[in-house]
């Protein structure tokens, strides 16, 4: 079988999202692009993360196509497909229903600059408008709001991060939640203090020399 190392990752990373506590049940959905086959795995639809078997991941050419797999793909595939055909440098797509993060959705607000990690997901986590699940309509949405960010609120649904590659999507799945619960924790007890946009600046600078490198 084909993409059988991204077949893997997209099942570890599914397990994640329950571990992790990003999403409940079969809710949200994980793909990878293979850019030189023009082609994209993604997870299926409405089976549980800790039953999906490699073998489960549907391969799909970018109109949406199954070119290899048993299972019904994600009914998600719109939205991560657009990514890929309009972007050069987005290679894979995480959506998540996280707790804090589709609250924050529920009320169709932004995450503003509260904290400096905002700098991993843009200059603020925009929530688009409400659309029905697995429509071209949430697709072209959610593609219009994300700009150049990382990451955005789906109005009353959940969250959509994307990435180089996986690791990076998951781990903007994981700030937009961390920042949502801060924007919920910190507005229960008063106003929190913005970042201003030299601040944010600095960190985003910075954050190219962060860590090992
Ligand atoms: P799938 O199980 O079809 O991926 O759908 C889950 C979901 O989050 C829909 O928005
Ligand atoms: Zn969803």
């Amino acid at each position: 079988m084909k993409y059988m190392e991204q077949r893997q990752q997209i099942v570890d990373f599914g397990k994640k999202l329950i571990t992790e506590k990003l999403t409940t049940g079969t809710g949200g959905n994980i793909s990878i692009f293979i850019r030189e086959d023009n082609v994209m795995l993604i997870s299926p639809s409405g089976i549980p993360y800790n039953e999906t078997k490699p073998e489960d991941i549907v391969v799909l050419d970018l109109e949406g196509n199954i070119v290899e797999g048993t299972r019904k793909p994600s009914s998600e595939y719109h939205m991560h497909c657009i990514f890929y055909q309009k972007t050069e440098h987005i290679n894979s797509v995480v959506h998540t229903h996280s707790d804090y993060a589709t609250a924050v959705a529920c009320l169709l607000q932004d995450i503003e600059p509260l904290h400096y990690i905002i700098g991993s997901v843009g200059d603020r986590v925009r929530c688009c408008e409400y659309k029905t699940f697995g429509t071209q309509e949430l697709a072209d949405e959610a593609y219009r709001v994300m700009g150049n960010n990382n990451g955005i609120l789906l109005g009353n649904h959940g969250a959509l991060a994307v990435g180089a590659n996986c690791e990076e999507a998951f781990s903007v799945a994981k700030d937009i939640e961390f920042l949502a619960k801060l924007k919920i924790r910190a507005e229960a007890i008063g106003k929190p203090a913005l970042l201003n946009s030299e601040q944010m600046e600095v960190v985003v600078e910075k954050f190219g020399t962060y860590g090992q490198q």
